[in-house]
């Protein structure tokens, strides 16, 4: 029986719910599939759905629900800073806070030529942001994983970004190839192993491990990170955990006594960046 577009949602949240999935994913990938806009959508509720897309819908669906795969995974997509980036098993799903840790780089950028390197990049989404945004910027950016990295690329290259991407573990790379850069920015892996059991199936079977966890109580990476970042930086921009921001602060400190560190929240009132001045 045909279903009309409300119908189809309709199914969906109930089933959503049903699954203790969030509902809103329902109309996410319902709009995805009949490529559309919300208002278009919205306007056009009694509209029917041809079955083709009733049928891959409703199996995407089902897939969600039963499994939690990120919708992410099943779209191959996510849009972040405005954009749309491609996004598959090998990378960390883009996240809103990260937008964050772009606006607090952009307020505070000098409009003048610097070198930027972003410290595992997984898809990408700060390098090649930083670099459109920045465009009198020359941006770097590393990451451990080769697929990660070709998920990077792609990303740059469909969005017309020039980021020099490098293969290596953390600052690695930057300090091999002798670059010196002004501005280091990272959004590390920084969840402790022992906090496994507390993330939803869908970061935990779906998101890259690599992406998302850290040893040493999750410090392991900003350690490495601030032991080995070249002498040039003058400012350190890090994503972290909501209860990391005293410990980091502390790293940086004790590497450089004199800098100026802040800790930032997040629009839901949790610490999430920390900004240096060395
Ligand atoms: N820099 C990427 C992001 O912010 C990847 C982060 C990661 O894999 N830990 O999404």
């Amino acid at each position: 029986m045909e279903m009309k577009q409300y119908e189809v949602l309709q199914w969906a949240s109930l089933f959503l719910e049903k699954h203790h999935r969030e509902t809103h994913v329902g109309e996410l990938l319902l709009l995805h599939y009949l490529g559309t806009s919300r208002s278009a959508f919205f306007a056009n509720m009694r509209e029917p759905v041809p079955s083709e897309i009733v049928n891959t819908f409703k199996q995407s669906i089902t897939l969600h629900a039963e499994t939690g795969m990120p919708i992410q995974h099943i779209t191959g997509a996510e849009s972040f800073y405005g954009r749309e980036f491609i996004v598959n098993k090998d990378v960390l799903i883009p996240r809103p806070e990260t937008e964050e840790l772009i606006e607090h780089i952009l307020q505070n950028a000098k409009d003048e030529p610097q070198t930027i390197a972003d410290i595992g990049t997984g898809s990408g989404i700060i390098a090649i942001t930083l670099a459109l945004e920045l465009p009198l910027a020359k941006v770097y950016a590393t990451d451990l994983s080769k697929s990660a990295l070709d998920i990077a690329k792609q990303n740059a290259k469909r969005l017309g970004a020039n980021v020099t991407f490098m293969q290596g573990d953390f600052v690695q790379p930057v300090v091999d190839k002798g670059i010196n850069p002004d501005i280091l920015v990272s959004n590390p892996p920084y969840i402790a192993p022992a906090d496994e059991s507390l993330l939803s199936d869908t970061v935990r079977k779906f998101d890259p491990h690599l992406a998302l966890f850290a040893d040493e109580n999750g410090l392991a990476a900003y350690k490495q990170i601030i032991h080995s970042m070249p002498p040039s930086v003058k400012k350190t921009v890090f994503e972290i955990g909501h209860e990391q921001g005293r410990a980091v602060s502390q790293l940086i400190k004790n590497k450089y006594p004199k800098a100026d560190v802040a800790v930032i929240k997040d629009i839901n009132g949790h610490d999430r960046i920390i900004s240096a001045n060395m």
